[in-house]
């Protein structure tokens, strides 16, 4: 059973319909093992047993009955923490959501229930979503699996350490700047961010509107392609969501890519990347010219700004997203209030932490008279301009790769204290968001720590398709190389 926990999603479906195991059994020893590591990796803020096992069963009764099951029917899986599942516990880790019970299902919990997909429990962030290393949140730490000592990434750290830790199969997080690929290559595991619109954002809560993508986590390709199959789609209750057919993504892992282009981004390889980062990335570059692709150097000239530009745009719409936490309709409230001002400003003096203050109050300020000309209006044309970069160099090139991140996973605590290094881990994946195309980290070799290298593959907007099958051909090729974490 214990080797089963460490298979694949259609391993694991393999071992459903041959009767090997059932459902219940699956979500039973995940459970087990659950108990057995989250005192040590803190990927669980809670767990969702009975809606676990009561999906279980319907798979095992489907199974009985012959009848055919969706793909990823019985396969065990963790949810963000902030997201809304029915019935749960959605905190988003902070203080101010402590004890909000969701009186509703997010589109994509919807889509999970509708695919059979058993939901294990709610998995830890940084606060509200904003932070790299889910150290932000409010309860606990998570650690990473390949060494408890080191951050998983983040802000989908939850996410990212229950699927390496082999607690889950598969899982969802969201990603406004790179919170699914971070922790997705600080964890050794393939993460995905769909196209802006692609999935609903509707019950999930919200951090920077025009940036947040629900995405999925898997220990390879194939089981991100399937999950992300399950919760895409249109769906009237997110204006944003796109109306446009759903490709079978797990259908296009099968073509060769010879002749392929793929991009370099020259700038992200430049200095401030780790030696050994640089190396896989490198050696990454050349098996894809053996299989017979193209490489083309891309320079992204407006890059070095896609840092700054975010840290207005995100934080001007966080400001504005997280005033409906005031303690009126739900969350806390404050104890000792004279007057209702002074509710309001106890409340959220008590609720939020300091990341998120700081953030609220760096959004307030670029959004403030005066200032939102010099600030808001400037970010938002240079983020037109960066987004005209992509669509010129996805005139050369099918696909653009570089390093998730120019470092590997670090020591907890290490850069808690200096926010400004903190973002700066986001310089690879922030610009994708900006631009609202598909990214993905998959695993691409190991520093000498022993610690994974992410290598990050960008796709122009609905070309999801493309990305999965560059990525899986490279995956296929090094797959032997491949390590298991230590925990
Ligand atoms: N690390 C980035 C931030 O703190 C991105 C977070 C995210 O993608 N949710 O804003």
């Amino acid at each position: 059973m214990e080797e089963l926990l460490k298979k694949t999603a259609s391993e694991q479906r393999k071992a459903l319909l041959n009767k090997e195991i059932s459902a219940v059994e699956l979500v039973n020893a995940e459970y087990k093992r659950i108990e057995e590591v989250d005192e040590k990796l803190g990927a669980f803020n809670s767990l969702c047993k009975e809606q676990a096992i009561e999906t279980a069963k319907e798979v095992d009764k489907k199974i009985a009955e012959g009848e055919i099951l969706p793909p990823l029917a019985g396969i065990p899986l963790a949810l963000k923490d902030n997201i809304n599942l029915k019935g749960t516990k959605t905190t988003a880790s902070s203080k101010i959501l402590e004890n909000f019970v969701s009186p509703y299902d997010a589109t994509v919990s919807v889509k999970l229930k509708e695919n059979l997909i058993p939901i294990l429990g709610k998995v830890n962030l940084d606060e509200f979503a904003m932070g790299s290393s889910t150290e932000n949140s409010a309860f606990k730490l998570t650690r990473n699996p390949w060494d408890t000592n080191k951050v998983p990434g983040g802000s989908s750290g939850g996410s990212a350490a229950s699927v390496a830790g082999y607690e889950a199969t598969i899982s969802l997080g969201s990603d406004t700047g790179g919170s699914i690929r971070l922790p997705a290559s600080f964890c050794g595991i393939v993460g995905m961010k769909p196209t802006y619109g692609r999935v609903s954002r509707y019950g999930l809560i919200a951090f920077a509107s025009s940036l947040d993508q629900i995405g999925p986590f898997g220990r390879c390709v194939e089981d991100t392609a399937l999950l992300l199959e399950a919760i895409s789609g249109h769906d009237s209750h997110d204006s944003t969501s796109l109306n446009m057919p759903v490709p079978a993504f797990s259908k296009a892992l099968t073509n060769d890519i010879k002749g392929a282009k793929i991009g370099v981004i020259k700038e992200l390889l430049a200095e401030g990347v780790a030696p050994d980062v640089k190396t896989a990335v490198e050696n990454a570059i050349k098996k894809y010219k053996e299989l017979g692709a193209e490489i083309i150097e891309i320079s992204l000239p407006l890059l070095e700004y896609s840092i700054g530009v975010y840290y207005i745009l995100a934080t001007a719409e966080a400001s504005s997203n997280l005033a409906r936490f005031d303690g009126v309709k739900y969350g806390h409230r404050t104890k000792d209030a004279k007057n209702l001002l002074e509710m309001y400003t106890k409340t959220r003096a008590e609720g939020f932490g300091d990341e998120v203050k700081r953030r609220i109050m760096l959004g307030t300020y670029a959004l403030s008279a005066g200032y939102y000309d010099a600030y808001y209006k400037k970010a938002q044309q240079l983020r037109r301009l960066i987004k005209e970069d992509f669509d010129k160099a996805f005139e050369k090139v099918d696909v653009l790769v570089s390093p998730t991140c120019p470092n590997t996973a670090f020591e907890i605590g290490s850069k808690i204290s200096d926010p400004l290094s903190m973002y700066l881990t986001d310089i690879g994946t922030i610009s994708a968001n900006l631009a609202g195309i598909p990214g993905m980290s998959l695993p691409c070799g190991y520093d000498s720590d022993g610690m994974p290298i992410g290598l990050q593959i960008l796709a122009p907007a609905l070309q999801e398709e493309k990305l999965f099958n560059i990525a899986y051909n490279f995956e296929q090729a090094v797959k032997d190389t491949q390590k298991c974490p230590l925990i």
